[in-house]
């Protein structure tokens, strides 16, 4: 799926991974009862039910033989972690983990009841039941073999010359225009990406974006590494790309020269790509050209034939991320002979449809990805994979019906109150700045002003009709989902930006601010409990859901949100001073986040200039939630530190349910591929670094100078 570069989002879920009118909401619902806590299990899927249960804060989940002031993650989800262990299918598991579970039971609920051969049906649900039924239909799946993949594979071997790889290039994006599902927002089309994005410069406008990608393995370092560890992922991957040809019927001999082939011109890839860090700086990739000029950087491309077949509109400028991958890629194209080219294509195929093919196709790209890569020791079912296929491809039309059953107005309304706070604790914070000039205050609120909220769902549902869905080929519905994706934002080149659009799914259990639009979004999936929980107090939901509101307004104030202004447009508000003097505070972050992972593995260290952005968020965002919970407090006449529900003061309660959301087991493998790739810290550091840059944490808690909990140099941004 697209996503516009910069959107900022809460946390990493690795999941797996036509403009008429928006239609309006179908009248009526196939479920309109509100979901309860747990879903009636069903099928074979009754382990799965089991677990589908939203969780509570209980503070009785306290291991009190432990000390808050030691290790307040441990202190607060210990005992949580060994009632809850990970299970075999899963890379994460925590307290979130029975939620992700129950939205995507009652998406299934949905999509199980539309996927009847009902003529009745409307055009929404016959999409998604349709698309539903093909999913699940394994032994049709079976029956087809290789056969959906047969014409484009036909089409590459056809290829006479070099010149002919451009209009390939163009299928492949259309069929796979490149998940996004990497962490660090880098697609993985081959060649490169292609989308329509806002300008940097001039927000109102919409441009043609070219961008680096091509590459099979998460990120470049997989590929330029040399420790043991990585020469050896390294070479697992190539032995898989090997398996992969063989499965599609090519000799060893041939499968293992392909192989070779396939990584040789992604290591190259690789290594003339930007680093992730670099990628963070939006001025490191405002780089415009005129077409002109793309012309001349890649020759062997035929942009005039590449824009034309994709039906481009004319884009005012030519965003070009990074040159200095295109320069590489001229080479390296202009370097290999297009059998080399045919085979890279030819794997391209086979990667990207794997996971929507027969068993064996499945297996072997799980069997790497999932399994050596992540460490995920089982492959989940094939519902949960459907459902959210079936989100990534369809995700507004299926979540309408979420949206009905699990999003009442009144936890809409619950959390606007809740944004407003948290929106004027930092209007307070602002005002009260020492280390900020007033020019510079100025900017600042009238950006914070500027922020629009948008909680729970669009308002405007997308129309999908031009998406071709039939019960009789998986593997094609995702490729014309796919299609309608790519066109889509290729279309949006040169017209007005649509302020309404969302990059999340209403069923999405994540939340973004997005500094082009300067919008915050928290989709209905994550404003359920544990993270907002409508039958607990404000102490509980400012802790949980506060946080993550507090987080995604921060965003726009972060080590690079901030060079956003309140239109969206790349533009220098700070005076010289301010902006010196916001450095230094957010070197403190990525100093202190520059750390060992040893849950990742002996010698793995996180980059904090990767990680700062998120860090800063993560630290100011909980500030903001606590102010706002004092001043709720207040204006029900009480204080923090005043005795709430079970014994604990609201201060207490506050810290222990933003742990409690947290709480998450993560594998060593998962957790090194983060460490690579993700701009998030893990679950851990979001509580421990972040409660001991804390006084208002110690006070909670009696922590004093010397304790692990209480940092000697706090850092504090926001
Ligand atoms: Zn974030």
């Amino acid at each position: 799926m697209n996503i516009h570069r910069f959107a900022a989002v809460f946390l990493l879920i690795l999941a797996v991974c036509a403009f008429s009118p928006a239609q309006t909401r179908p009248a009526q619902s196939l479920s309109s009862q509100t979901a309860g806590d747990t879903l009636a299990p069903s099928g074979a899927a009754a382990d799965q039910a089991k677990a589908a249960k939203l969780e509570h804060f209980d503070p009785n989940l306290v291991d009190k033989s432990l000390d808050p002031c030691t290790d307040f993650y441990q202190y607060a989800c210990t005992k949580w972690l060994t009632a809850n262990p990970i299970p075999p299918d899963q890379v994460f598991w925590g307290t979130g983990s029975g939620l992700q579970l129950w939205n995507e039971g009652l998406l299934r609920e949905t999509l199980e009841a539309a996927s009847a051969n009902d003529p009745k049906r409307d055009p929404v649900h016959l999409k998604i039941g349709d698309y539903w039924f093909a999913c699940m239909d394994e032994s049709g799946i079976e029956a087809a073999g290789l056969k959906p993949l047969q014409p484009e594979l036909d089409h590459i071997a056809a290829l006479k010359s070099k010149k002919d790889i451009t209009l390939e290039i163009v299928r492949l994006h259309h069929i796979f225009p490149g998940a996004w599902e990497q962490s660090d927002n880098q697609t993985n089309a081959a060649f490169f990406g292609f989308t329509g994005q806002q300008d940097y410069d001039d927000a109102s406008k919409v441009v043609a974006q070219i961008d680096q990608g091509g590459l099979g393995l998460p990120s470049r370092d997989y590929y330029l590494k040399t420790d043991d560890k990585s020469k050896e992922l390294l070479e697992k991957y190539r032995a898989h790309v090997k398996k992969m040809f063989i499965l599609v019927g090519e000799s060893e001999a041939q499968a293992a020269a392909h192989a070779n082939t396939v990584v040789e011109l992604e290591a190259a890839m690789a290594q003339a790509q930007m680093d992730n860090v670099k990628r963070r700086d939006p001025k490191n990739i405002n780089n415009k050209m005129s077409l002109a000029q793309v012309r001349q950087l890649t020759p062997s491309i035929d942009w005039d034939a590449y824009l034309k077949a994709i039906n481009a509109p004319a884009s005012e400028h030519y965003i070009v991320t990074s040159p200095d991958f295109f320069r590489a890629e001229e080479k390296l194209i202009a370097g290999h002979p297009l059998d080399h080219w045919q085979a890279y294509m030819r794997w391209q195929v086979i990667h990207h449809a794997a996971p929507f093919m027969t068993k064996a196709l499945v297996d072997e790209n799980w069997n790497f990805f999932s399994h050596t890569l992540a460490g995920q020791e089982e492959i989940q079912p094939r519902w949960r994979r459907c459902v959210r296929n079936a989100d990534r491809d369809l995700g507004e039309a299926l979540g309408q019906a979420y949206v009905d059953r699990a999003f009442p107005p009144e936890s809409k309304a619950r959390t606007i109150q809740m944004v407003h706070a948290i929106e004027t604790a930092l209007t307070s914070d602002i005002q009260g700045l020492s280390w900020m000039s007033q020019t510079t205050k100025q900017q600042a609120l009238i950006k914070l002003k500027g922020i629009e909220d948008k909680i729970g769902y669009p308002s405007q549902w997308r129309d999908y009709s031009a998406v071709k869905v039939t019960r009789d080929s998986f593997v094609n519905n995702v490729g014309q989902a796919s299609s309608f994706e790519f066109e889509r934002w290729v279309a949006k080149i040169g017209k007005p930006v649509d302020r309404g659009e969302w990059t999340m799914t209403p069923p999405t259990i994540n939340a973004y601010y997005d500094p082009q639009l300067n919008t915050i979004n928290f989709p209905a999936g994550i404003l359920q409990p544990p993270f907002f929980d409508p039958a607990m107090d404000d102490a509980v939901n400012f802790g949980a859901i506060g946080m993550v509101i507090g987080h995604e307004i921060i965003h726009g104030f972060d080590d690079q949100g901030r060079k956003f202004d309140a239109h969206g447009n790349l533009r220098d508000w700070w005076t010289a001073e301010d902006g010196r003097q916001y450095d230094e505070r957010g070197k403190c972050i990525a100093d202190e986040y520059t750390q060992d992972v040893p849950e990742a593995g002996t010698g793995v260290k996180q980059n904090g200039l990767l990680t700062q952005g998120e860090d800063t968020a993560d630290n100011g965002g909980i500030h903001l939630a606590l102010y706002a919970l004092e001043t709720s407090l207040k204006q029900q006449g009480k204080s923090l530190d005043d005795k709430g529900p079970d014994g604990w003061t609201y201060r207490q309660r506050f810290f222990l349910s933003n742990a409690y959301s947290w709480c998450t087991h993560v594998r060593p493998e998962i957790a090194r591929m983060l460490v690579t790739t993700d701009p998030h810290s893990l679950p851990v550091f979001r509580i421990d670094n972040v409660f001991s840059n804390m006084p208002e944490f110690d006070q909670a808690f009696g922590c004093k100078a010397g304790q692990r909990m209480v940092r000697a140099n706090a850092c504090r941004v926001w």
